[in-house]
């Protein structure tokens, strides 16, 4: 038995470890009488699903299914799996219903009906959007919703250091809160929603403290993960050369007329194929050109139209010294988005008992190898939801108290050094799955 005198034990419902659109649309949609525990890295307010600018796709239609289908599974260069995509879809009115009632406000045409934008390799407008802040939109009125709840606690700046785990059931996680403290928080499911990994890249569009934790637990507990070399990369995010987050320029730029040129001013490529397709056609032209960016013209799109539908991006580009309605802004291509993750089956449950994922850090296979704008805010919601409603809370697994006793807390000190192991491990793995891929390609 080790010395657990240090460690703090909280018992829950279930625990979520995330409180992006993922963890808050999960405890939302579990039972109010069910005690639920969300922990975040930061605030609750520093997540990725804040930044989201374009916005979500819904189906319009029953017309549009064939086209939104088949629109994900090219982007996705036919590696998605089908029946993700189609319970995506299929999920997205009802989604998009219960936003609304939450208090989600989307953008209306004069006759009252919800207005539709356009982003790149859609071949419809069918995206649903609030300004260019469309994700602080969701989430803020989400996150209203959950401090509501007097069921729901969220602890901030708490880091899912590792899960309390035996024989391949998971029993809850283990995580270092404020002023260092260690808590054991047990509980019959535990759910990741823990986000991308752009923290481990230089140049991203994620929030920095997103570093892919849930991979490196799960690479030490032999949960199996999917695709982990499937990184998207953004087009066009403005070129900086200062550290930190890069600034995204939302797909819907281009998709409302903005136009990429090279050095002399020329278009170089059909702005709008899928993402991996126009960052590669940059990075090309800045190969060719020995330039670190490319130019985005916002001169087709109407004044009104910028300032109505992109001000945060019109603001933001201010501030760096740009006005986009009479300049060409510099952009350049960054990590933006993880279509690989912690495998999960299509109720969102992984390869460990009692542990679920979802959101950006899981892999369903929606979205194959290249994510189609705005249908990731949409496959965290629905994806989500189908974690909770798969569990079965007449499931009163209690974590055995010998698992606890026996919990090493000396392993769990040094939190520098634990993110330093996680970061190389993730990397690797990523390694080792780019060259796997790109050995089964050549051969
Ligand atoms: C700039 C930008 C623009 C985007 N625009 C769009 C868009 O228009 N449409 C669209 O569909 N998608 C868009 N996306 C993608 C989309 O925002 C994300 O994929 C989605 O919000 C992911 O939600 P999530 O809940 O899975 O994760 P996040 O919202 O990233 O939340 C992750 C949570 O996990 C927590 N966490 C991570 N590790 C730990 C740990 N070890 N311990 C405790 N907590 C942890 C974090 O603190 C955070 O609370 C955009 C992304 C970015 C970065």
């Amino acid at each position: 038995m080790q010395n657990n005198s240090n460690l703090k034990k909280i018992n829950a419902d279930i625990v979520i470890a995330g409180t992006g659109v993922a963890g808050m649309y999960a405890a939302l949609s579990l039972p109010e009488d069910k005690n639920i525990i969300m922990i975040t890295k930061s605030t609750a307010e520093e997540s990725d699903s804040f930044l989201a600018q374009g916005g979500i796709c819904m189906l319009k239609n029953d017309n549009d299914y064939d086209s939104y289908y088949e629109d994900t599974m090219r982007a996705g260069h036919y590696e998605n799996n089908p029946e993700a995509v189609d319970i995506m879809i299929r999920s997205s009115q009802d989604t998009i219903r219960e936003l609304i009632g939450y208090g989600v406000d989307f953008k209306h045409n004069e006759n009252g009906s919800l207005a539709f934008t356009r982003e790149g390799a859609h071949s419809t407008s069918r995206i649903l959007f609030h300004e260019d802040i469309t994700g602080k939109e969701i989430s803020s009125k989400l996150l209203a919703q959950v401090r509501n709840r007097s069921n729901i606690t969220i602890m901030e700046n708490t880091t899912m250091l590792d899960i309390i785990e035996k024989d391949n059931t998971c029993y809850g996680i283990i995580a270092a809160g404020e002023n260092d403290t260690l808590y054991a928080i047990t509980a019959p499911y535990t759910l990741w929603a823990c986000g991308g990994i752009g923290g481990l890249y230089t140049h991203s569009t994620n929030y920095r403290q997103l570093t892919g934790d849930a991979l490196a637990i799960a690479l030490n507990h032999n949960i199996e993960l999917e695709h982990p070399d499937y990184i998207q990369i953004h087009p066009t995010t403005l070129y900086s050369s200062k550290p930190g987050r890069r600034f995204l320029i939302s797909e819907s730029v281009r998709g409302e007329g903005a136009v990429l040129l090279n050095e002399k001013g020329e278009r170089f490529t059909d702005e709008l194929q899928p993402r991996d397709v126009v960052a590669a056609a940059i990075f090309n032209e800045m190969e060719k050109e020995n330039s670190n960016h490319v130019w985005l013209s916002l001169a087709p799109i109407d004044e009104a139209v910028i300032q109505n539908h992109f001000p945060n991006i019109y603001e933001h580009c201010l501030e760096e010294g740009y006005d986009v309605t009479k300049e060409p802004i510099p952009v350049v291509p960054a990590q933006h988005y993880f279509m690989g993750g912690v495998k999960v089956n299509m109720k969102s449950k992984t390869t460990m008992n009692n542990l679920y994922a979802a959101g950006e850090t899981s892999c369903n296979g929606v979205h194959g190898a290249n994510r189609l704008a705005s249908n990731s805010l949409l496959e965290s919601l629905v994806f989500a939801k189908r974690a909770v409603n798969d569990m079965d809370f007449d499931n009163t697994l209690q974590c055995p108290d010998f698992i606890i006793d026996n919990i090493n807390t000396s392993l769990y000190t040094n939190k520098e050094e634990i993110a330093a192991n996680y970061r190389e491990s993730v990397l690797n793995e990523i390694e080792r799955a780019k060259n796997e891929t790109n050995a089964k390609k050549s051969a």
